[in-house]
């Protein structure tokens, strides 16, 4: 039986890559990636209604600036839209509004997030039923990071991030998540590292000692192997995110981490009391500071009328 639905909100998760290992650029332009995504409990929440129009708005918190979204109709719920619909000839249409939480261009795929969860509002609002694997197709084109926001969890990435498996994780991992006033684009942060390292292998570096960290369900053990090979670069164009990874050492977190291609930056620790008091001590520096654990569930619904 198929019962219409007129309103739905779907929440999807930012990310952090517990292991980004990058090789140097295919022919295609892009980096070839071993990752292993890590969805954390940062989430931004899409409703799409249905309408006869279509129209996108976002509700921002405060420190995130308007202007670092892109203008009517180039917001990546437009594209996903028009490429769901496509799939199935169909027409857009409805209201879209978008509540973020999760920084624009902070290395968390905040936009990959929205595109998933767009995804999966327009599916079922239009009442498609598209089977997941046509969802994660479409999801690939959208974006490298959109199919693992559909997924969720704890997930090896490869290709350029788009092939994505879940891996076993039965850990509660914390973190504490510390935003940039500023964002810092993904390309440059790939092109500076194409600059630092011209003789990159075209192989990533693997992910297999991290996945044996995960299942021990040890911090400390996963806090010796976090990996990040955009860090560098990330901190050569940021000299204040490598003093922050310091600080944040420094008051006892058990490692920090540039968050993908940054400018977010997460440390581990070894329970949601630890994450407080590490959090409480960065606040003393840094105007926003949260406390995440993970893994989450990727892109699912959470209210329908
Ligand atoms: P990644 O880690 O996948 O590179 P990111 O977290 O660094 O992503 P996003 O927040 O996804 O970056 O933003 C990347 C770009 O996408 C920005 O230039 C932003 O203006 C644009 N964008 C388009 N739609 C959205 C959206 N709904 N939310 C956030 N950014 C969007």
């Amino acid at each position: 039986m198929s019962t219409l639905t007129s309103a739905v909100t779907v929440r999807a998760p930012a990310k952090i890559n517990l292991h980004l290992g990058v090789g140097a650029p295919r022919p295609d332009g892009f980096h070839p990636l071993t990752t292993v995504y890590h969805a954390v409990g940062l989430c931004d929440d899409v409703t799409a209604t249905l309408a006869d129009g279509w129209g996108v708005s976002m509700a921002l918190p405060h420190w995130i600036d308007a202007d670092d979204l892109p203008a009517d109709g180039e917001n990546i719920v437009d594209r996903a839209a028009t490429l769901l619909a496509a799939h199935h000839g169909i027409r857009v249409s409805g209201l879209v509004s978008v509540v973020k939480a999760i920084p624009v261009a902070g290395g968390m795929a905040g936009g990959s997030a929205d595109a998933a969860a767009a995804l999966v509002a327009l599916d079922r609002v239009w009442d498609l039923r598209t089977p997941d694997e046509d969802l994660l197709a479409i999801a690939a084109q959208l974006g490298s990071d959109v199919p693992f926001a559909l997924l969720g969890g704890t997930a090896l990435g490869t290709g350029r991030g788009e092939l994505v498996e879940p891996v076993a994780d039965h850990g509660t991992w914390w973190w504490v998540v510390v935003p940039s006033q500023e964002g810092l684009s993904t390309p440059a942060v790939y092109r500076h590292f194409d600059a630092m390292f011209p003789d990159a292998a075209p192989e990533p570096c693997g992910a297999d000692a991290l996945l044996a960290a995960l299942a021990t369900r040890d911090p400390h053990r996963l806090a010796d192997v976090l990996h990040n090979d955009l860090q560098l670069p990330a901190i050569d164009l940021r000299p204040d995110l490598g003093e922050l990874i310091d600080r944040g050492q420094g008051v006892g977190a058990l490692r920090g981490l540039v968050s993908g291609s940054g400018p977010t930056c997460v440390f581990l620790c070894e329970s949601a009391d630890h994450a407080r008091s590490v959090a409480a001590a960065l606040e003393q520096d840094h105007p926003r500071v949260l406390v995440a654990n993970g893994p989450v569930a990727g892109a699912h619904l959470v209210e329908y009328a």
